[in-house]
């Protein structure tokens, strides 16, 4: 039982993402969402950027701060604004609206931008094309390049095939990160994601080994964790396996908590919790609970 004969797995920090707490993320917001991620155990609060407007930098740094929480962001693209589109002129305000974010982030103090920012998302008409591919890989190599510049790392989130027609898969999104080619471009998976197209819970981590740079925790409705069918254990294990220590972020959507434009992006129809501080206390619990396990079984 000694620590000498105890595998060495570092704590992952455990992260929340704000849309538990609050749609817009507005100073109150802000404060409101610092104030209770600490309450419920977390190291980081992933903010996302869908609405950059309203984000005040200042008021978040003082809120972050106040309660010794890192933070992350993420965010999509637009149909009007996507890299991986044919047209270069959407592709090119795509990239307009990454490197805003990706400075916004870099502002806030983030070490991560995640998310889907290699396309739009939502329900493509068509698959990708070869040529929009190679847009979102020139796009994203400038991108890359900027974000080294701040220390940030980037992270493309392996999403369901109603979310976007280019990454669906870890395979897929290693394949995008080779052709990008900048060692601060990792693979970001979503249990959610992974629940709707991947084979299982293992391979696509073990695949991923030391390129999986974040994560999103998810049930398969994306309400309280081990309420659906996804088989954490597995995932966890995995995680264990090949010696994860980056971000493990929860990540859950009601039509209780609202965000303009992202709630119906992501198809936030039902109210699947009402108590976000509940939810969130529980979510930390659970995941605590597997990565100990997971250690355990890799200690004995
Ligand atoms: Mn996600």
């Amino acid at each position: 039982m000694s620590s000498t004969t105890t595998p060495q797995t570092p704590d992952n920090p455990l992260g929340v993402h704000a849309l538990v707490w609050t749609g817009d993320w507005t100073p109150e917001g802000a404060r409101l969402a610092a104030r209770q991620s600490r309450a419920a155990g977390y190291d980081l609060v992933e903010i996302s950027l869908h609405d950059m407007d309203v984000v005040d930098v200042r008021a978040t740094r003082a809120a972050l701060a106040e309660h010794g929480l890192d933070v992350a962001c993420s965010r999509g693209l637009a149909f009007d604004a996507d890299v991986s589109s044919d047209d270069p002129d959407t592709a090119r305000r795509g990239e307009e609206l990454l490197s805003r974010a990706l400075h916004l982030a870099g502002d806030l103090g983030a070490g991560y931008f995640c998310g889907v920012l290699y396309s739009a998302l939502g329900k493509y008409a068509g698959p990708p094309t070869a040529r929009g591919r190679e847009h979102a890989v020139r796009a994203l190599r400038r991108l890359a390049a900027q974000a080294a510049d701040r220390g940030i790392t980037l992270g493309m989130e392996v999403v369901n095939r109603y979310e976007s027609n280019l990454v669906n898969t870890a395979r897929q999104a290693l394949d995008l990160i080779d052709e990008v080619g900048a060692d601060n471009v990792k693979v970001h998976l979503d249990t959610y994601h992974m629940n709707i197209e991947e084979q299982d819970f293992t391979r696509p981590v073990l695949d991923c080994g030391d390129r999986l740079g974040y994560v999103h925790v998810g049930d398969s409705h994306r309400g309280y964790l081990g309420s659906g069918t996804i088989d954490f254990q597995q995932f966890f294990h995995a995680l264990g396996t090949i010696g994860y220590t980056g971000p493990i972020t929860f990540e859950s959507f009601s039509s209780a908590v609202v965000a303009p434009g992202l709630s119906n992006d992501l198809a936030v129809w039902r109210n699947l919790w009402s108590d976000g501080p509940d939810l969130a206390a529980h979510a930390r619990s659970f995941m605590a609970g597997q990565l100990k396990a997971a250690r355990a079984g890799l200690a004995g």
